[in-house]
């Protein structure tokens, strides 16, 4: 994002976001809404995408589900507005991941689908990585372990042609335990040992305890199937003397699920309980209910199989309560991503509707109401830009006005209305000049219209100018009434022409112009008179009847 072209108080809220973010969640959340606010006043989708992008990953760090759907969805349609697909990927990948933890599995493969959607399209592989570890996961989630295998390779491929990236070895090593345990659960346990080993050799000695113990829950179960039991009983030795009530058991759910699951089946009772405590706690404070939902699966197995009725009793009772909890509170979530996401909807038909009554307001306010060519404020405008890209470039430049000979005669006789048919005339052989590119025609006023020619040579201009004057003779727009001697409308012609420089605006060039004119009307009518800028008027070109 280039903060530079913002005001230095709109630069100093987007550094303080960036400095803040997942340190300090409310100063992080007061800067984002200010931020929003000035987007949403000045029209900018640019700090209105990353203010509420920014508020969704800060409420996603506290675990405000609401607020953070409400954020996250709703900085999709502005960041698309501005083609931000590395945010809005990540974006998605974000309501992935929140929506696979409140086990709703669909909705979460729908998000990472979108992600994977942005990265083919735009080319983000430093991204799409991360959203196929995602995918992996949430593959072994819903039991398709061939899919993982898919979705975590890719990952692996990525991570291992990539030693540069960030935090390697934590990130080879989640690739590495993916991998293995998508095999594991396709009972090809030689392919999962080789990730093993790979485990072993590459990440072991560089990673930190509690890194580790995920490798352990790993090999465990990777033991246990292979039926090596000293081995599998050493490594629940090593996880009992290094678990701990600061082990984040929330990041690392699945990974310690699944290595309950199989102390339950090898009767280690007194280890499964020890960490299904803290299991238990973090998940309570975390209020994620998807997530004590599956403890509580777990403990309905075990006290199954302890034979312990009156507790599996409970345990049951409480299972369908959260049950129920979880439908309403997922119907809920639906509900309000559709309300969101059809508000979002209707807000960019209306902006969009909005948008096109701007466009045909200042097509109008452009536009002269009797010619339908461009009028004097267009001309102001468009003749300004024009003059300063002439002079940037050094090329040619000419302001011609023209009008029609006789005119009061011609309107004093055929009336008004045949008058104003007479001006469409006109406008209508000046539109056909358009087809020299950079030539701009206007109707000044009155029966005068302007022209500018941008990129053209003094005698390319006269020649155009030539061009257009014989095409409304060889017309042959009768007018009785006129002095001249063919009894045709004709036109007089004023041209000035030069080379823009800093000491002249396009204003000297219009005056000029309008001298000539003048100078056209005194001596004679139907005739060209160019001016030029470096030589003095005795040198102007013209063209008599
Ligand atoms: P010259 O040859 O010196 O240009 O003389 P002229 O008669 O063309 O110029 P003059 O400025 O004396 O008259 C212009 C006339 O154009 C006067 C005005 O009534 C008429 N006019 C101005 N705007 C319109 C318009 O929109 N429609 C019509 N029909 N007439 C208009
Ligand atoms: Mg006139």
């Amino acid at each position: 994002m280039d903060i530079s072209k913002y005001r230095s108080e709109i630069q100093k809220l987007i550094t303080d976001i960036q400095e803040s973010r997942g340190k300090d969640s409310q100063k992080t959340i007061a800067c984002c809404k200010e931020l929003e606010q000035y987007g949403l006043s000045h029209n900018e989708n640019e700090l209105i995408g990353f203010a509420r992008f920014s508020l969704g990953e800060t409420y996603y760090l506290m675990n405000d589900t609401a607020s953070f759907y409400r954020e996250m969805i709703m900085c999709l349609d502005p960041l698309k507005e501005i083609k931000e697909w590395g945010y809005l990927t990540m974006a998605n990948n974000m309501l992935g991941i929140m929506s696979l933890n409140r086990g709703n599995a669909p909705f979460a493969m729908d998000y990472y689908m979108q992600a994977i959607h942005y990265c083919q399209e735009y080319h983000l592989p430093d991204l799409e990585w991360v959203v196929h570890m995602n995918l992996g996961n949430l593959y072994l989630n819903i039991g398709d372990p061939q899919s993982a295998i898919d979705n975590f390779e890719s990952g692996y491929h990525y991570i291992h042609t990539h030693p540069d990236t960030k935090n390697y070895i934590s990130t080879f090593t989640a690739a590495c335990v993916g991998m293995g345990k998508a095999y594991l659960e396709m009972d090809k346990v030689d392919d999962a040992n080789e990730f093993n080993h790979r485990l072993l050799s590459e990440c072991m000695p560089n990673l930190v305890p509690m890194e580790k113990l995920v490798v352990y829950c790993f090999e465990a179960r990777l033991y246990h199937a292979m039926g090596r039991k000293e081995e599998c009983e050493s490594c629940v030795k090593l996880i009992r003397e290094s678990f701990n009530e600061d082990v984040p058991v929330l990041d690392v759910f699945d990974d310690f699920y699944d290595y309950m699951k199989m102390l339950l089946q090898m009767e280690s009772y007194d280890d499964f309980l020890a960490i299904m405590e803290q299991m238990e706690k973090s998940t309570h404070r975390s209020g994620i209910r998807n997530l004590e939902k599956q403890l509580l699966i777990l403990k309905l197995k075990y006290y199954k199989a302890t034979k312990d009725e009156e507790s599996y009793k409970s345990a049951a009772v409480r299972f369908f309560e959260i049950d129920q909890l979880m439908d309403q509170e997922n119907a809920m979530m639906i509900a309000n991503t559709i309300e969101l996401r059809s508000r979002l909807n209707d807000l960019t038909t209306i902006t969009k509707e909005v948008e096109m009554e701007n466009r045909a307001l200042q097509r109008k306010s452009e536009t002269d109401a009797l010619t339908g060519i461009y009028n004097r404020l267009k001309l102001n405008e468009y003749g300004d830009v024009a003059f300063q890209r002439a002079m940037k470039n050094q090329v040619g430049f000419a302001v011609e006005i023209l009008d029609i000979d006789y005119f009061k005669e011609y309107n004093d006789n055929y009336g008004h209305q045949a008058g104003d048919k007479c001006i469409r005339f006109i406008a209508d052989c000046l539109v056909s000049l358009k087809s020299h590119g950079g030539v701009f025609v206007s109707r000044y006023g009155g029966d005068e219209f302007v022209i500018i020619y941008e990129g053209y040579s003094d005698t390319e201009v006269f020649a155009i100018a030539k061009e257009l004057k014989q095409k409304i003779v060889n017309t042959a727009y009768e007018h009785k009434f006129s002095k001249v001697p063919l009894k045709v409308v004709t036109i007089s012609q004023g041209i000035f022409w030069g080379v823009p420089s800093g000491e002249h605006t396009i204003w000297n060039y219009l005056h000029s112009a309008d001298d000539m004119l003048y100078k056209v009307k005194v001596k004679s009518r139907n005739s060209i008179l160019l001016g030029h800028s470096m030589i003095d008027d005795s040198d102007v070109l013209e063209e008599d009847n």
